[in-house]
């Protein structure tokens, strides 16, 4: 549990502090959008459009972190739970509430509303970034809101994995509760069940590198494909290639045996770059390829960045 930090103020009635680590994540975001994500999914634009975009970007997911526990909170006070205040720091942001939820059932709806809340904020993400999209407003904006939608509907995900401490493990400690008719044993049930869950992240994680690299070789082919043809360096091996063949069937152009070697040898030398483009790292400018996707390149980001040199 963070210490208070640097008060901030209150917010329905909710006092709200932060750390000074919080500038950290602060600072990390706004340096992770303006040198990663805009210029890799908007090229071309001045770096003060990134950094302003980034700055205001890591701002908007600070808020959303504030709402997610500031609905933990409201909702806490609502069901007769005193709520300390709400600490942002290096983590993300903790709400402290003074004692228990007086039944399981508001334990279930002060768990919830967490998790509820960054599914509300990620769909106004979503739908902010399609208007200015629709409105041919910033691309830059686009993809921050895009992006935004998809951390916070992240967030809203993880935090509901049935397992204490996450949200998902105190509503399956709600649950129990109701069952087993005892606070203490629905709590125990989910904390059990969060040692469980921290070992399926662990596990989860190896595996999903393994799967991911497996994948990446086999389903991600054809997208490979479209930034290797866009790719200044590929075109000109490819030309190269096609020179070295047109020379050889000028040298092959008869019935000289030697002729046929060279053909059969410049087709190596212009194949092998070829296999190297599509089996590497394709292209320097792998971003075009972001670009071309149009209005799902936000999605498609992650999935991307194996690719880029
Ligand atoms: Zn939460």
């Amino acid at each position: 549990m963070p210490s208070r930090g640097v008060y901030l103020g209150r917010i329905a009635g909710v006092e709200v502090f932060a750390q000074l680590s919080t500038l950290v994540i602060a600072g990390l975001l706004t340096w992770s959008f303006a040198s990663g994500l805009l210029p890799a999914s908007v090229p071309d634009r001045l770096p003060v459009v990134y950094w302003s975009v980034a700055i205001v970007g890591a701002l908007l997911f600070l808020a959303s972190l504030l709402g997610h526990e500031l609905s933990h909170s409201v909702v806490a006070r609502h069901n007769g739970v005193e709520v300390e205040g709400i600490t942002l720091w290096l983590f993300g942001g903790v709400a402290s509430l003074k004692g228990h939820a007086p039944g399981p059932g508001a334990e279930f709806r002060i768990a919830v509303a967490g998790p509820v809340a960054s599914l509300v904020i990620a769909a106004v993400s979503a739908a902010g970034s399609a208007v200015v999209y629709l409105f041919d407003g910033p691309q830059a904006w686009v993809v921050m809101l895009g992006y935004l939608a998809v951390l916070n509907g992240f967030l809203a995900v993880f935090n509901l994995l049935p397992g204490a401490p996450l949200d998902g493990g105190r509503i399956l400690g709600s649950i129990l509760w109701k069952l087993r008719g005892d606070r203490a044993s629905g709590m125990a049930g989910a904390a059990k069940a969060g040692t469980v869950v921290a070992g399926l992240i662990v596990a989860g994680g190896f595996a999903g590198d393994v799967v991911h690299g497996l994948l990446w070789r086999v389903v991600d082919g054809p997208h490979r494909r479209v930034p290797v043809q866009r790719c200044p360096r590929r075109g000109r091996l490819l030309r190269r290639g096609a020179g070295l063949e047109r020379r050889s069937r000028i040298h092959g152009d008869g019935t000289s045996g030697a002729g046929d070697q060279h053909l059969v040898d410049s087709r190596r030398r212009s194949a092998r770059p070829l296999r190297h483009e599509q089996s590497g790292r394709p292209c320097r400018s792998s971003t075009r390829l972001i670009r071309s996707v149009g209005c799902s390149q936000w999605i498609r980001f992650g999935r991307l960045r194996p690719n880029r040199g």
